[in-house]
C-alpha cells in the first residue's frame, strides 16, 4: 500500500468504527459543517452523491434532515466504506473520485466535503469533470478557504509536507469558476481564530538548525512512510520529574493559545447550479 493510501486508512490502534465514533461523530467542526450543508442543500433535490464520503457523517446528518433523499456515498478506502455502512446503514460504493461509476446526471446534487484540497494534479482535474458529469442540478462543496498551508519536516528523510495532506488551496477566484457549465449561486465562509502564531514556523526553524521535532502522531511521511511511533507499554513513572521537552512544548503551545489572534477564514461552502441550457 502506498504511504498516501496508508495515511487515509490509518486508525492508530482502534477500529475505523471507533475512530469515527470517537473522533468525528460529534466533533464540533463536523456538526457545524453538516448544519451548513443542510441549510444550503437545494430543496428540490431528490438524490445526492457524496464523493469521498469518508465515514459518512455528512450524509448521515443530511439524511436526518432530509430523509426523502436517495443518498449514495463514494469512498476509496474499503475499511472506511464498511464503517460507514455499519455505523449509519448508508449505501456506499467503493471507487475513486476521478472515475465515478455512475451515469451522466444520475444524481440531482453531487457533493464533496473536505476532499478536493487532497487531490493531486491530474486526479483533481478529472474529479472536477466527473462531478459535473454526474450532477443533474447542482454541485455542493466544502473546502478550507484561502488556507495558508503549513509544513512539517520528516525526521528520517527531511522532506517537508503538509501534515493533513492538503495539496492545494482555494480562494474566491478559484472557487468561482471551478465547475464548467455551472454557476456559483451561494458561498458561505466559516470563520475561526487565527493559527497559533509561529507554531509550525518554529518547527521548521528547529529543523533548519538540525533538530527535527517528531512528526505529529496523526500523519505519515508521504515520501518515506515514516511515522512517529507512540511509546507503548512504557512502565508508569511514579516519581515526579522535571518537565520534559515534550511537556515544555505543550506548555508553549498552550501559552500560544492565550495570545489574541485575528479571525481568519476557515472553510467555505459553495453551491453551484447547472447553467440553464
Ligand atoms: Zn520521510
Amino acid at each position: 500500500m502506498s504511504n498516501e493510501a496508508d495515511y487515509y486508512d490509518q486508525y492508530v490502534d482502534i477500529s475505523p468504527e471507533d475512530y469515527i465514533r470517537e473522533t468525528q461523530l460529534n466533533h464540533p467542526a463536523q456538526v457545524e459543517r453538516a448544519a451548513k450543508i443542510i441549510e444550503n442543500f437545494p430543496t428540490e433535490a431528490m438524490s445526492v452523491l457524496d464523493v469521498g464520503c469518508g465515514g459518512g457523517i455528512a450524509l448521515h446528518r443530511l439524511l436526518g434532515a432530509r430523509p426523502e433523499l436517495q443518498a449514495v456515498g463514494l469512498e476509496r478506502s474499503a475499511p472506511t466504506a464498511q464503517a460507514a455502512r455499519n455505523l449509519f446503514g448508508l449505501e456506499i460504493v467503493e471507487g475513486s473520485a476521478d472515475a465515478l461509476p455512475f451515469e451522466d446526471g444520475q444524481f440531482d446534487v453531487v457533493m464533496a466535503n473536505e476532499v478536493l484540497e487532497h487531490l493531486p494534479w491530474g486526479v483533481f482535474e478529472k474529479t472536477i469533470e466527473e462531478m459535473t458529469r454526474v450532477a443533474r442540478i447542482g454541485v455542493l462543496i466544502t473546502t478550507p478557504y484561502a488556507e495558508r498551508r503549513q509544513f512539517v519536516t520528516c525526521p528520517k528523510c527531511t522532506c517537508e509536507f503538509n501534515p493533513f495532506y492538503h495539496l492545494r488551496s482555494f480562494d474566491d477566484v478559484t472557487l468561482a469558476g471551478l465547475f464548467a457549465g455551472f454557476e456559483r449561486v451561494a458561498q458561505e465562509i466559516v470563520w475561526t481564530k487565527g493559527h497559533p502564531p509561529l507554531l509550525y514556523q518554529l518547527r521548521r526553524m528547529k529543523a533548519a538548525l538540525g533538530w527535527i521535532p517528531a512528526l505529529p502522531q496523526h500523519t505519515i511521511c508521504p515520501q518515506c512512510g515514516y511515522r512517529h511511533q507512540k511509546k507503548r507499554n512504557a512502565p508508569k513513572k511514579v516519581e515526579v520529574e522535571a518537565p520534559s521537552e515534550r511537556g515544555l512544548g505543550r506548555l508553549f503551545i498552550r501559552a500560544m493559545g492565550l495570545i489574541p489572534r485575528p479571525k481568519r477564514a476557515k472553510w467555505a461552502l459553495v453551491l453551484y447550479r447547472r447553467d440553464a441550457v
